[in-house]
């Protein structure tokens, strides 16, 4: 099984990758709940999968196991849904010593991870990843929280998980769709991390979309391993972990500009990569070669490259001043130099940024 290993001042753990990670569950939440106490959070579509197998590793250790079910989609990641959970965890006599387990994609992970971070000030969490985005992405750095109307993650806060178990063979039933937009954050974690993983995703674009166990675990180990090297540098985003937002300033203006309908995230990622790549290129930070390779990348594995239609550049460029202005910030950009390095690029004209998005069309 490969493991990474994620190294922080107050915090240590694996991360397990494989087709058969979830067999190692019961272990994994054992060291974490000294109580023998767990809650098993999950959401319907994937408890219904892997939730029996879930529970049997973690009964077989000797845990007590409480299981809350939530209904499936971002829809659910909002404070309501925190309420509910800490009655759920305080019902099923989960202590100081128990644990919360993450059974789930990123969304799971984000609200069993903000009920770790809070709950009785703070429990273990195992994160148990169950899509390809939250196994690439999102279950490692310890980033959690919930969604306000007023905008996406604005409350939650940073807590490691004590270990993440990223079970390959769970993307065998993962819809396509969600397939290519894990790919995304993959291709968006070569780009700025390793030329090397990129030419990777290249040459197994196939095996990749079919969710094929081996390959998917060898790509996602690299993409954790370069996420692990950048987390550790800076857990708390002070600096180089802004990398890790590459094709997000646009993908969430855009995800933003839509009202988050028609595209997934995954999906304003992979546009907003491309309109960084056109930016840079515009910018004479990065050659028109490999932002072809990049677009085409993308392009193979499914995912959107273009501005949908009928969306107004001018829309786009609103919500990105938009959000600045709330942060009272610069408009800053990751911008990729070359395949495997990014750097962060403040001085961008309006003009330059309109004729980007006008070519993107
Ligand atoms: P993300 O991980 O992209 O943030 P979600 O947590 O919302 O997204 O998961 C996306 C969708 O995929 C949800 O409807 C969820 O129930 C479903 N899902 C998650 N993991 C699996 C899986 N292994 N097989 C099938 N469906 C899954
Ligand atoms: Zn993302």
């Amino acid at each position: 099984l490969p493991r990474v290993r994620v190294d922080l001042p107050d915090a240590s753990y694996a991360v397990e990758i494989g087709p058969r990670a979830l067999a190692k569950l019961g272990p994994a939440a054992r060291r974490a709940a000294p109580s023998r106490r767990v809650l098993l959070v999950s959401d319907a579509n994937v408890y219904a999968l892997y939730g029996a197998r879930a529970v049997r590793h973690l009964r077989r250790s000797g845990l007590a196991v409480g299981v809350v079910g939530l209904p499936p989609g971002e829809r659910t990641k909002r404070l309501a849904t925190m309420a509910a959970l800490y009655e759920a965890a305080a019902e099923s006599g989960l202590d100081r010593g128990g644990a919360i387990v993450a059974l789930g994609g990123g969304v799971v992970g984000d609200l069993a991870g903000f009920l770790a971070a809070t709950y009785m000030r703070g429990v273990p969490v195992v994160q148990v990843p169950t899509t390809l985005l939250a196994q690439v992405d999102s279950s490692v750095g310890g980033k959690t929280g919930v969604d306000l109307d007023q905008g996406k993650n604005l409350v939650g806060a940073f807590h490691q998980p004590s270990a993440v178990l990223a079970d390959t063979s769970t993307l065998a039933t993962l819809p396509r769709r969600e397939v290519a937009c894990g790919a995304a954050e993959l291709v968006k974690t070569a780009v700025l991390g390793d030329a090397k993983l990129f030419a990777a995703i290249e040459a197994d674009v196939g095996k990749l979309l079919a969710a094929e166990p081996r390959t998917s675990a060898r790509l996602v180990a690299h993409a954790v391993a370069i996420k692990a090297r950048i987390v550790t540098a800076d857990e708390r985003e002070a600096g180089v972990r802004a990398h890790l937002n590459l094709g997000h300033t646009f993908g969430h203006a855009i995800e933003s500009a839509l009202g988050y309908r028609r595209l997934l995230h995954g999906e304003a990622v992979a546009i907003g990569m491309v309109l960084a790549g056109r930016l840079a290129l515009r910018l004479g930070l990065f050659s028109e070669r490999a932002a072809g390779r990049v677009e085409a990348l993308l392009g193979r594995l499914g995912l959107p490259t273009r501005l949908p239609r009928g969306l107004r550049s001018d829309r786009i460029v609103a919500r990105m001043v938009h959000d600045k202005k709330a942060r009272a910030g610069r408009l800053r950009f990751v911008l990729p130099v070359r395949l495997g390095r990014v750097r962060v690029v403040e001085r961008v004209s309006p003009r330059a940024l309109r004729a980007v998005l006008r070519a993107a069309r």
